[in-house]
């Protein structure tokens, strides 16, 4: 006899563990790891949806008292039982109900109605289907006699056949009469299943380029690695605009000759714009896409599209990392750095380590790239996980732009108290005087605040940290400084610790302020701003970059979102507002964020033929972020930066997990919080950091305290993290309590 385990399909933490069932002999054929099952449930014996994620020979409990399944659901089960096992994956490395990280492997489980054209066909000659419309008449069938009379209209008879549809509603067959012909044998009826597909036919014109010596390279090295079976992961680093889009459409253009599939990630906010026109200008058919904002029926198709081999490519954003390939020889991850391939729900995964581990299980390639690599990808180069390509130069005819980097504490002693710098104002007035157009980008980040002074630039942080403190506002006032890693506290100074500049504060910068402050002191420009705010609904932001790219404005004012991944030729001029705004963002990666976002913005300017001018304005324009950003360093960047990381334990040398406790009871969080504290215990291997407040330390009713754990072994971690999770299956009474768990 044989038994399945079964996870049930309901996100309970009680339930998320195997049940065993008894497979009915005459499904042990069908029921594999991966497939679906009905299963009886419970007292009542509720008919659930549950998955097989184990076979076993060996009853666990009373033969006669285990249950059967009731039934196995036909799908196609090669790709499930894989991303069956990626869920497992998830579960054990991320820390999340086996339930939450099905969900995340497998979004499309439901059934939609499917869209079926059918078309009617004669079984005959045109002349013989003449004589039997005849017939009919003299019988007054007259329903039979449209029906024929539809077919014999027809231009091409035999090849385009007659909507069925229209046979019903135009020609008013009733659908019985359209049966018994068919049984008559005088006509046949077709049916082909439509997809939804969400990229509009549009003609799009294939512009391949040929290759220059560095791309070249690239796809050399790769196609002779893939054709000799070698599969291992690679890391593009160049520059923007090196043509690295263009390689990954090589890449996956030998993969999918070769029979396999290739799935190609990227951000999520480039998702409607030129990428996924130029693959699909490129593979036509081939490709498809798969994102959140599809509606059900056409997420549904795309999944049944890819399982039944009718698409060899999909474009998405994190999620597109689970389309049910079961012959995947590619997973490609552009702007690699992006923090849109972290989840921030349950499991927390990060994209690229799924990849990778997708990757490994399937024997795939991961080629990931990027003009600023995250440390992590950078320094898996270093140890060898990955294999390092390197392009310098730029592969259109655009040349790089001027940067320059002004000090705002010059300005100070100036008495320029504008958020313009005396040079920025000149090039501004400059740029609308030729009628070039203009971005300029408020780098900040999240909610991110923090107290600096602008007198010496720098910015208070915690000393065991190093990241900055957030200021607690009592009565409109900062009266606190806080740690959010490590939990210390200091009182706000009176006078700046570096230098005794009364000049201290917190500091803030809003693109709406921004909007109002450029429309006064540049009244002959039109503006356009894009931020939260302005970019709601679904088109908000192809409707104002659109707008801009049509030279309906001179200059554009936003947040990140601005400058990544959009090409506009008539842009001489980008000015980042305050550099020190991502700089002082409280947590370890600051450093490196502003550096990628530095490099990007000045990526923006002078694409096409026209040069292009950068200037970062800043209160610490020595800060090696800012300086190497300006040199296009990316190198120098990075060895300053791990040894900050090495020096400190951050990752990627070391690494992190976020413990996030949550309830709506204060009390109970914080007691359960110093519990928590108390269960991972002192090892020698392992740092705690908290508990402490995170950046909300209330948020939707819900009281939250966070606690850091540092260990130099992920597994340490993944042990943590298993201790907790016993501690609060046993736990009565922090029942209502949740605990969530982020790797960083
Ligand atoms: P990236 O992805 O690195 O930003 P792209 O692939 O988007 O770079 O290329 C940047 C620009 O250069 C695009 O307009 C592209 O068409 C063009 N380009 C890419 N490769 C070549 C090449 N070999 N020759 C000429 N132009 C190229
Ligand atoms: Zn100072
Ligand atoms: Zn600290």
């Amino acid at each position: 006899m044989l038994f399945a385990e079964v996870i049930v399909d309901i996100s309970v933490k009680s339930l998320d563990r195997p049940f065993q069932y008894r497979i009915p002999e005459q499904m042990e054929e069908q029921a594999v790891i991966g497939v679906p099952v009905i299963i009886p449930f419970g007292k009542g014996n509720r008919e659930r949806k549950g998955f097989i994620v184990g076979l076993s020979n060996t009853p666990q409990y009373d033969i006669n008292k285990t249950k059967a399944i009731i039934k196995v659901e036909k799908q196609g089960v090669a790709a499930e039982s894989h991303l069956l096992s990626l869920a497992y994956w998830m579960k054990e490395n991320y820390g999340a109900t086996m339930n939450d990280a099905i969900k995340a492997v497998m979004p499309v489980r439901k059934e939609i109605q499917q869209k079926v054209e059918r078309r009617i066909f004669p079984a005959f000659t045109e002349e013989k289907l003449r004589e039997v419309r005849e017939l009919f008449e003299k019988k007054h069938n007259v329903a039979r006699v449209r029906l024929l009379d539809g077919l014999l209209g027809l231009k091409d008879l035999r090849e385009e056949g007659l909507l069925y549809e229209d046979a019903v509603k135009m020609l008013n067959v009733p659908n019985k009469v359209i049966k018994e012909m068919e049984q008559l044998g005088i006509i046949r009826i077709s049916s082909k299943r439509l997809y939804r597909n969400p990229l509009e036919e549009k003609r799009i014109a294939d512009n391949r380029k040929r290759l220059n010596e560095g791309q070249q390279a690239i796809v050399d090295t790769f196609q002779k690695d893939y054709d000799s079976g070698v599969r291992k992961n690679y890391l593009i680093h160049g520059v923007t605009g090196s043509g690295k889009t263009e390689v990954y459409m090589n890449l996956i253009e030998h993969v999918i000759r070769n029979g396999q599939q290739a799935i190609m990630l990227i951000p999520e906010i480039a998702l409607t714009f030129q990428t996924v026109n130029r693959f699909y200008g490129r593979f036509k058919e081939k490709v498809s896409v798969m994102h959140s904002r599809l509606s059900a029926g056409e997420r549904y198709d795309q999944y049944q599209r890819v399982k039944n081999n009718e698409i060899q490519i999909i474009i998405g954003p994190r999620s597109a990392l689970f389309a049910p390939f079961s012959n995947l020889g590619l997973i490609v991850i552009d702007e690699e750095h992006e923090t849109s391939y972290q989840s921030d729900t349950m499991p927390k995964y990060h994209a690229r380590e799924v990849a990778i581990q997708r990757a490994k299980m399937l024997s795939a390639s991961v080629v990931a790239g990027s003009a600023t690599p995250s440390l992590e990808a950078y320094y898996y180069c270093q140890t060898g996980k990955f294999q390092l390509f390197t392009l310098k130069e730029r592969a259109g005819n655009a040349a790089f732009p001027t940067i320059q980097i002004v000090d705002l504490r010059e300005e100070m002693k100036a008495k320029n108290y504008s958020i313009f710098s005396r040079t920025l104002q000149e090039k501004i007035e400059a740029c609308l005087e030729k009628e070039e157009q203009i971005m300029l980008f408020i780098n900040r980040r999240g909610y991110a605040s923090f107290v600096s002074c602008r007198e010496c630039g720098e910015a208070i942080r915690c000393e065991s940290c190093s990241v900055s403190l957030k200021p607690h506002i009592y009565h409109g006032k900062v009266s606190l400084l806080k740690c959010h890693y490590c939990g210390a506290q200091k009182p706000m100074p009176v006078v700046c610790p570096f230098c005794g500049s009364r000049y201290i504060g917190t500091f803030g910068l809003g693109t709406q302020q921004v909007e109002e402050i450029v429309k006064k002191q540049f009244p002959q420009a039109r503006v356009l701003r894009m931020d939260a705010d302005t970019t709601s609904g679904k088109n908000g932001h192809s409707r104002i970059l659109q707008a801009f790219a049509k030279k309906e404005a001179d200059i554009l004012v936003g947040t990140q979102m601005i400058v990544k991944g959009h090409d506009f030729s008539d842009v001489t001029l980008v000015g980042v507002l305050a550099a020190d705004l991502s700089l002082n963002a409280s947590d370890f990666r600051a450093a490196e964020r502003t550096f990628a976002l530095l490099a990007q913005a000045a990526g923006r300017a002078g694409r096409a033929e026209k040069p292009g001018d950068v200037v970062f304005q800043t209160y610490q324009p020595e800060h090696y972020s800012i300086t190497c950003a300006a040199a296009g360093d990316y190198e120098n960047f990075y060895r300053q930066e791990i040894a900050v990381r090495q020096m400190l334990h951050y990752p990627p040398i070391s690494n992190i997990l976020e413990v996030l406790v949550f309830s709506k009871e204060q009390k109970k969080t914080v007691l359960l919080s110093e519990q928590v504290h108390k269960i991972i215990g002192a090892e020698k291997e392992i740092t705690i950091l908290g508990p402490g407040d995170p950046v909300f330390a209330k948020l939707r009713d819900f009281y939250r305290r966070v606690l850091f754990v540092k260990a130099v072994r992920y597994q340490t971690l993944c042990e943590v993290k298993d201790r907790i999770e016993d501690f609060m299956q046993e736990q009565e009474e922090y029942k209502d309590c949740t605990v969530t768990f982020r790797f960083n």
